[in-house]
Parts: C-alpha cells; structure tokens; sequence
C-alpha cells in the first residue's frame, strides 16, 4: 500500500464551519454587497470575458486600478488568487531549506500553516498581556536567531489590534529579514506603510479584496513590493493565477470610490456600534475585557468562551472562538450587531444554569 509521508499524513483541513446560522459574524467579511449599479456592471463583465482564452497572467487591468485607487504604481503591484494564495508563494519562493519564518501569537492561523507545508521551521513569539507586539523583542529575536522571513497581520487577526507606522519602521530599519505585512484589514485604520514601500529593499506589503471591498467570494488579493521582488514574485506564481472573471468583476468596484469612502465608513459605524455594546457588557462585568479595534471585527475576552460560543450557535448565531477565553466577532448590519450583543448578554447573566 502506499505510504503517506508524514508531513501529509498531518494535514487536516481549514475548519469551516459549513452549519447554517441566521447570523454569521465569524469570517470578517463586509456585510454589504455591492451597490445594483455595480452589480449589473460586473454581470455584463463576466458575460463578455473570453472564457476560451486564458486570463492575463498579470492581471494588469486590476492590477492598474488597484495602483491608481490606493495612489502607487502599478509596477509594484501582483494579484494573488486572494491573498492567501501570495502567501503561500512568498514563503515558498524567497526560502530555502532550513531557513526560519517569524511568526507571532495570536496571529493569522495560515502563516504557521504554510511554513508546515514548506517545512521550514518557525518560531513564534507571544504577544505581551494588552495582544501588542513586542518590538524590541521582535527585533532581537531576528537577529538572535538569524530568521528569514517575519511574517505578520497589522492590524492584527484576530485581536483587532494595531502596530503604529513608526513601530513598523524600526523592525525594517533595524533587520535584515524580508518583512511580509499582511495590510488586510488597513482599510480601516490609518498607518499604512504602502506610500512608502519603495523605501525598504526587503517588505511586501499584502492588501484583499476579501474584507472591507467586500469581495471575498471573488479571491484577489495583491502584493505589493519594490520592482526587484516584484520580478520575484511574479516569476514564482502560476501563470494564470487570477481568472478572468475574477479580473472583470473586481475591476469595476475598484474603480468606484465609493467603497473606500461610504462603504468603508458603514463598515466602521458598525464596528463603532458592536465594540460600544460590547464596552457595556465589559462595564457590567460580563465580560472581561472589549479591545480597541483598529478593524471590523470585535475581539473579547470572556470566561467560558468555548461555552458562550456554542450557546450562541444554538441560537443561529456564529462566531469564531480563540482558545478558552476569546471571541471575536464581525461587524454585521445594525440589527445583528444588537442581536448578538443582547444575546450576550442574556447568555451571560444565566450562564451557570445554561
Ligand atoms: C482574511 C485575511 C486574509 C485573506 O484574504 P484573502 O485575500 O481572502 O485570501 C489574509 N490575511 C488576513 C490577516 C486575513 O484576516
């Protein structure tokens, strides 16, 4: 019989909650569709790609509009079948056997899962009590231990946490590591460092599609680097890694600014109405602890978490829970905001009889 190598033998597959649930407020996706306009735009897109002929390998109509709505050049720019795909090729590509990836605590779970599959060994530091990153730490510990490649989410999944530009700066200014930073949700916070990533000669900055453009079911994402690891990336992807339909459809919202500024703005409203909520269940001590978000999502801590989580699934209500004592939470409309927070609350003043 045919034999497993070990490594595969470990695989198991992305836990995807397939359940139904009324409200689902567990994978950060933006709760908004695109406007009727838009949508029609993109039905008549895909009806006139050329689905015999192969899509652009580069992507560069999307690519341009991505370029032009967040002010860079395109020359820096490559789209990845989400980013998730990019990830994956950055950590195959730029390492060799042996050599090591940063990764910290809590982060963004397929960082670890990609450096398994490219078996290269991975350290990863914890965060310190407030989730921030601890610089200093980062800094030394790259140098120390001679790693590669740092890898890491700003703001930060799932702790909803930011790192400021300044602090960014010195982990670049002060290593000699590539710096991957994962931008995924910079949509809603200020301190992106993409005006500035033709300064560094070893950062790919990643930026999605998925989140607050509100396109995850499409999968594109991009990176973004100075020319020479540019060439790199775009050297070690598949060739065709974008759709065309892909390309079509995203081209037309990327091009309306009303994503960046209303939509964006509604998405915040909503985090801004969930994490007050969420405050008060804190101020009441329900819960221990609501931090301060730089994202769209909510991240808390709370006794039972485990136990919270299914009670509020068992009222069709989906999360995502982080060990024993963490949840987080999407921003969802108005009325799912209010829900899941005035179940919690409910769930928690009665939680040693439930
Ligand atoms: C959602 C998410 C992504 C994945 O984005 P895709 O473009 O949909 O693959 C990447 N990084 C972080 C931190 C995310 O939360």
């Amino acid at each position: 019989m045919y034999t497993l190598c070990d490594k595969a033998k470990a695989l198991t597959p992305y836990d995807w909650n397939m359940g139904e649930y009324r409200v689902r407020l567990d994978a950060n996706e933006s709760f908004l569709l695109p406007t009727d306009a838009d949508r029609e735009k993109m039905a008549r897109a895909a009806a006139d790609t050329a689905l015999n002929r192969y899509p652009d390998p580069l992507a560069r109509e999307v690519c341009a509009s991505f370029a032009k709505s967040y002010g860079i050049s395109p020359e820096l720019v490559t789209a990845g079948n989400g980013s998730d795909e990019l990830i994956s090729i950055l950590l195959s590509a730029f390492l060799q056997k042996g050599e090591k990836v940063m990764t910290l605590s809590w982060d963004f779970s397929m960082y670890r899962f990609y450096t398994t599959i490219t078996e290269n060994p991975c350290i990863t530091l914890e965060k310190d009590d407030d989730l921030r990153i601890p610089v200093q730490q980062v800094i030394d510990t790259i140098q120390r231990e001679d790693i590669r490649l740092l890898i890491f989410s700003n703001p930060c999944n799932p702790t909803s946490v930011g790192l400021t530009r300044e602090d960014v700066r010195r982990i670049l200014n002060e290593t000699q590591a590539l710096v991957v930073l994962d931008e995924a949700y910079m949509d809603f916070w200020d301190q992106s460092l993409l005006p500035e990533v033709e300064k560094y000669d070893q950062l790919v900055i990643l930026r999605t599609c998925s989140k607050a453009l509100g396109m995850a079911a499409l999968r594109l994402g991009f990176a973004v680097a100075n020319p020479r690891l540019t060439g790199i990336l775009r050297a070690a992807k598949s060739p065709y890694n974008v759709n065309a339909v892909t390309q079509a459809m995203a081209k037309v919202v990327l091009d309306n600014p009303v994503y960046k500024d209303v939509y964006r703005e509604l998405l915040l409203q909503s985090r801004e109405l969930l994490l007050q909520g969420c405050k008060d269940l804190e101020r009441d001590g329900l819960i221990e602890k609501a931090y301060d978000s730089c994202t769209n999502f909510v991240f808390l801590r709370v006794r039972q978490a485990p136990k919270l989580y299914d009670l509020l699934a068992d009222r069709g209500i989906l999360v995502r829970c982080f060990g024993q004592e963490h949840l987080r939470i999407t921003a969802g409309t108005q009325a799912e905001d209010e829900e899941v927070v005035a179940s919690m609350r409910f769930l928690l003043q009665h939680i040693e009889e439930l």
